[in-house]
């Protein structure tokens, strides 16, 4: 993270524009874009520009470190570069699995909660 914005004077603004947002993330306009499009990151929409609050992005960029860290598979061990690969998780405690254990292997649970209980079982697929 960079403390030198001169051209944004961070302590006084409370809105950004996503051009803003952009050059604060070292990233470019249109992820910022695509991400208050989808819904990721909330912004308000006054006529047709967009304010992101400070706070919202603050939470957003806290959100967005778990995200971007990425894990291991509990069950296979396999580390993911996104969390979108681990978007399953151990019904006991929440550990991630990826989804070729979820989906190909049928894991539920990772290794330590799977050896007590029913690894096999099949929850209901809801
Ligand atoms: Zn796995
Ligand atoms: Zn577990």
């Amino acid at each position: 993270m960079r403390e030198t914005e001169d051209a944004v004077p961070s302590e006084k603004k409370r809105f950004y524009s996503l051009e803003q947002v952009a050059e604060l993330l070292g990233v470019n306009y249109q992820l910022i874009y695509k991400l208050v499009r989808a819904g990721e990151l909330p912004a308000a929409r006054i006529g047709k520009v967009y304010r992101v609050v400070r706070s919202d992005l603050d939470r957003y960029i806290e959100q967005s470190k778990g995200h971007a860290a990425g894990g291991v598979c509990s069950v296979c061990g396999n580390r993911y570069q996104s969390r979108l690969s681990l978007k399953h998780e151990c019904v006991d405690c929440g550990g991630p699995i990826c989804v070729d254990c979820w989906s190909r292997k049928k894991a539920r649970r990772c290794p330590a909660h799977g050896r007590g209980g029913a690894a096999g079982t099949k929850m209901g697929n809801s």
